[in-house]
C-alpha cells in the first residue's frame, strides 16, 4: 500500500453525486452510468424479499450457493470463483494482490477509472497505453509497453467508455504473450451484451494461458443489479483466487445480494428480455445520433459513444440543464465524446431532441 502521506493526494471515486442529477428537473433522463433501465427480475425481487426476513442471520461469507451455480454454468471449479462487492472491488484487489511499491501497471485508456485508481492505491506506477481509433484495446501496443517491472495488465472487451470488443485471436495473444511475471486482468463488465453481439468466449484462450490471469464480471450491467454490489471473478487457480479472497472483508456480500444474484442467474428469460431490449433502443439511438449527421463508435455494450463537432463537455452541460445526464469524455482531444447509456426510447427522445437543438445552435 502508498505510504500514509500519500493518501491525501489520492483522486476520489469521480461519481457524481445524487444531488448532481439536477432534482429540479423532471423527468429526469439518467444515461450516465451504464445502468439497465429495466428493474430486475421479478424472480430476484421475491427472493431479495423473503431474504430480508432473514437479515438478523450474517450471510455466508464464501456465498457457496451463488458459487455453486456459477461453477455449474462456466465449468470452473468453484475454488476459482471469488466474489465481490461489484466487480470493481475484485479488481481494486487484482492490483493489491499483485503490486509493490513502484510496480508498473499496462491499462487502456480511455477505459474503466478503478483501473487507475487501484494503480494509485497500491503506489504503482500506470502505463496507459491509447485505445485504436475503433475504441477496442491495442494488443500489439499493449504488449510493446510491458517491461520486466510490468505486473499487472488491464484489458477491458467491450472496453468502457468505447464500446467494442477484442477479437478471440487478440485476447489469446495477449493470454499467450503477457509474461508470467504479470496478472493479466480481462474486464468483462459487458460480456452478455459482447456475446448477444458475435463477440467470443475467451474463457479457453484464458485457460491456456501459462501465467497467472482472472476475468471479472459483474450483475450490475446485463442483469440490472448494480445498486446491490455483486460481481465475480474467475481465476486461473485457486492460489490467485485465495489471495483475492483474503483481501475480502468479512461478510461484504450480504444475505439479500446473494439471494438476489442467485434468483437472477435462474430467470435466464428475464436476461434474454434484457439484453434484447437494450440491443433494440441502441439501435434506435445510433440510427437518430446518424441521422444528426453524427458517426458514433461501434458498440456492442449497453451504451454508445459519440464525437461531436464541438465540445463534448459543454454539450453534455446543455443536456443536463434539461434533465439528460450523459458522461462527458476528454477523450479524443481535444473535443471529447459523449458517452450515452442506452435508456428508454422516451429516454431516446428527449436526448436527441436537446442534442439537435444544441448543435444547431454551433453549426
Ligand atoms: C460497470 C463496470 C464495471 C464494474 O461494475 P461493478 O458494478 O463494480 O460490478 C467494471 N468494469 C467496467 C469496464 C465497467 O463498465
Amino acid at each position: 500500500m502508498i505510504p500514509l502521506s500519500e493518501i491525501a493526494a489520492l483522486s476520489n471515486a469521480g461519481i457524481p453525486r445524487r444531488a448532481e442529477h439536477v432534482t429540479s428537473v423532471r423527468p429526469l433522463h439518467a444515461m450516465n452510468l451504464n445502468e439497465a433501465p429495466f428493474p430486475p427480475s421479478p424472480k430476484a425481487i421475491a427472493a431479495m424479499e423473503a431474504a430480508l426476513r432473514e437479515v438478523n442471520r450474517y450471510p455466508d461469507h464464501y456465498c457457496e450457493a451463488l458459487g455453486e451455480c456459477l461453477s455449474r454454468d462456466l465449468r470452473v471449479p468453484a475454488g476459482r470463483i471469488v466474489f465481490g462487492a461489484g466487480s470493481s472491488e475484485l479488481l481494486y484487489n487484482a492490483a493489491r494482490i499483485s503490486l509493490e511499491h513502484g510496480d508498473e501497471v499496462v491499462a487502456p485508456v480511455p477505459s474503466f477509472p478503478a483501473y487507475a485508481r487501484a494503480v494509485a492505491m497500491c503506489g504503482g506506477k500506470l502505463v496507459s497505453v491509447p485505445v485504436r481509433a475503433d475504441g477496442v484495446n491495442d494488443v500489439d501496443a499493449m504488449l510493446k509497453a510491458i517491461t520486466q517491472h510490468t505486473r499487472v495488465v488491464f484489458a477491458a472487451t467491450p472496453n468502457n467508455p468505447t464500446g467494442w470488443m477484442m477479437t478471440g485471436e487478440e485476447v489469446a495473444r495477449l493470454a499467450r504473450d503477457v509474461p508470467e511475471t504479470a496478472l493479466l486482468v480481462l474486464d468483462e463488465a459487458y460480456y452478455e451484451f459482447g456475446r448477444l453481439e458475435g463477440g467470443e468466449e475467451h474463457l479457453p484462450a484464458m485457460a491456456r494461458r501459462k501465467g497467472p490471469w482472472i476475468i471479472t464480471r459483474t450483475f450490475s450491467k446485463a442483469y440490472g443489479l448494480a445498486g446491490l454490489r455483486i460481481g465475480y471473478a474467475i481465476a486461473s487457480s485457486e492460489e490467485v483466487a485465495r489471495n483475492l479472497d483474503k483481501l475480502r472483508n468479512s461478510f461484504n456480500i450480504n444475505h439479500v445480494v446473494q439471494a438476489g444474484a442467485l434468483a437472477a442467474l435462474d430467470d435466464p428469460a428475464h436476461t434474454k428480455m434484457l439484453l434484447e431490449g437494450v440491443r433494440g433502443e441502441r439501435i434506435r439511438l445510433v440510427t437518430a445520433l446518424k441521422g444528426l449527421g453524427l458517426a458514433p463508435l461501434p458498440t456492442a455494450a449497453n451504451f454508445v459513444t459519440v464525437r461531436l463537432p464541438t465540445d463534448a463537455a459543454a454539450a453534455a452541460s446543455a443536456l443536463q440543464a434539461e434533465g439528460i445526464l450523459v458522461q462527458a469524455l476528454g477523450w479524443p482531444q481535444p473535443l471529447g465524446a459523449l458517452r450515452i447509456t442506452v435508456g428508454s426510447g422516451a429516454d431516446t427522445d428527449a436526448l436527441i431532441e436537446v442534442l439537435r437543438r444544441h448543435l444547431g445552435k454551433i453549426t
